[in-house]
């Protein structure tokens, strides 16, 4: 049943037979996220497209390395060249250090992707924890005569690099439309051309996250972060990059031109965006009042929520539609998606009341051939969704029949439904004995683990604080040559 699996190629547009560079190991890059704020519904559909990815190739029996980024520095406000960095802005608004504001939305951040059952990747750099290799970049690509220095700051140059390459190539721009496009130079004189970008820029005085360097106290352009740790990771030429369409231009766009014009040659074969999420209609974004976190969806807590939508009916809606259209959250179709998860979930535990029949009855080949079909065609979940239905409605017509239908093997049925409802697709039954006892175990995990960040961080006092709050709950935790033990005392 071996079958290839094809991927919509967002650099050559079209789908392609997936052909990992180096087999069975497979790189793959996803922008994380800017972490200044709640997550919300636009952090939740990347993380588990890519999710789905992830466990999908695993699955196939790749050895996938994972790396998803969090930016913690670089990221100004409207995604420009100039202004305030989004996280400093938060910290004086808040009275907190940058980093106090980073490490509070990245736990935010673990405990949400948790909870929408979103594996973590392999390895999660930061954008501030490399800063030396972004500075080697900037050099490199200056060395190669693809930038100039002005003031303090080193911009690309697009022009000289798009006489050479193709910029534009990803999404598909003209720099001459893009050109025409642009208003006035404003606050930007230094650059030579408006479609210039900052790989490195100066601070002002009153910038708070800056660095020394070469060219003087400054801090790396948002894009380089994702070239430098892709290549540190993957190396200068890896199988996937993932990301949300928001993120096609400029950020991709520019990621190319950096690997590029560094390197000399394009970082990723495969380019893979997951479209937008609207609510009720409209475009999301906190100006227009309808940015809902994750943790007001599952609360309710919200004017426009009629109710709070577990994490798994969340998640189960994002798959119910494929990772490449346009998404539309209202409370209509989420309690759709609740019933039709609940119904999915139902015929599983049917299947324990179904018992082996002597006769000859349906048996699961078409179901899972119509699944992993699906999944083959560039991860259709909504279309391997509905042979998961079409599988519950021969299970409930079973159990409510006569006796003259029967299931072959319902054995079989419960593997290949564990594996391509909770395995694949990430889908846990709520509220279950298991549930509960796996969501135990790795909330503590999660707290060991922001322990051993804390003390790396020098945070002794946090540290203590998690362990003592985990005594008081019966956990006691001992600290060994290897890292850390923990057992229940109560
Ligand atoms: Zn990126």
């Amino acid at each position: 049943m071996e079958k290839s699996l094809l991927i919509y190629n967002t650099l050559s547009r079209k789908k392609e037979i997936f052909t990992p560079l180096h087999p069975p190991m497979v790189g793959m890059y996803v922008c994380g996220p800017t972490v200044y704020g709640d997550p919300h519904l636009g952090h939740a559909r990347p993380a588990i497209t890519f999710d789905v990815v992830f466990r999908y190739l695993q699955h196939m029996g790749y050895r996938v390395r994972y790396v998803r980024n969090i930016t913690d520095v670089g990221h100004l406000e409207g995604d420009r060249d100039y202004g305030e960095d989004k996280i400093s802005r938060k910290a004086r608004l808040e009275h907190m250090e940058p980093m106090e504001i980073v490490q509070r939305y990245t736990n935010e951040y673990h405990l949400k992707m948790m909870q929408l059952n979103v594996l973590p990747p392999s390895i999660e750099p930061t954008a501030s924890g490399h800063i030396i290799e972004q500075q080697e970049l900037v050099e490199r690509i200056l060395e190669n005569g693809y930038a100039y220095e002005r003031g303090g700051s080193v911009y690309f140059d697009v022009e000289k690099y798009n006489r050479e390459h193709h910029y534009g190539r990803l999404s598909g721009r003209k720099t001459d439309d893009l050109l025409a496009n642009t208003r006035e130079l404003e606050k930007q004189e230094e650059k030579k051309s408006p479609l210039d970008f900052a790989i490195w820029k100066k601070a002002d005085p009153q910038h708070l996250m800056k660095w020394p360097s070469r060219w003087g106290m400054g801090f790396p352009g948002w894009h380089l972060e994702c070239s430098v740790m892709s290549s540190k990771y993957l190396g200068e030429e890896f199988d996937i990059h993932g990301g949300g369409l928001d993120l096609l231009f400029p950020h991709h766009e520019c990621e190319i031109a950096q690997t590029v014009a560094g390197y000399g040659s394009e970082p990723a074969r495969y380019w893979m965006h997951n479209n937008m999420i609207t609510l009720n209609g409209q475009k999301m974004g906190k100006s227009l009042g309808n940015a809902i976190s994750l943790e007001e969806f599952f609360t309710g807590r919200h004017a426009l929520l009629e109710k709070g939508y577990s994490p798994m009916a969340i998640r189960f809606f994002m798959l119910q539609a494929h990772y490449r259209s346009t998404l539309d959250f209202s409370n209509k179709a989420l309690k759709a998606a609740e019933k039709g998860l609940e119904r999915l979930f139902e015929g599983m535990a049917n299947l324990d009341r179904i018992s082996a029949s002597k006769k000859p009855g349906i048996d699961i080949a078409k179901i899972e051939k119509g699944f992993f079909d699906a999944m083959n065609d560039d991860f259709n979940t909504p279309i391997a969704i509905a042979h998961l239905f079409e599988g519950v409605k021969t299970i409930n017509s079973v159990l409510a029949g006569d006796g003259s239908l029967a299931l072959s093997e319902p054995e079989k049925w419960k593997m290949f439904y564990r594996l391509a409802v909770g395995e694949i697709l990430g889908l846990t039954v709520p509220l279950a004995e298991g549930r509960d006892h796996a969501l135990s175990e790795n909330l503590i995990k999660f707290l060991l683990k922001m322990r051993t960040d804390a003390r790396q961080n020098k945070d002794f006092a946090l540290a203590d604080r998690i362990r003592d709050e985990l005594a008081n709950l019966g956990i006691e935790v001992k600290d060994t040559k290897d890292g850390f033990e923990w057992k229940l005392t109560k």
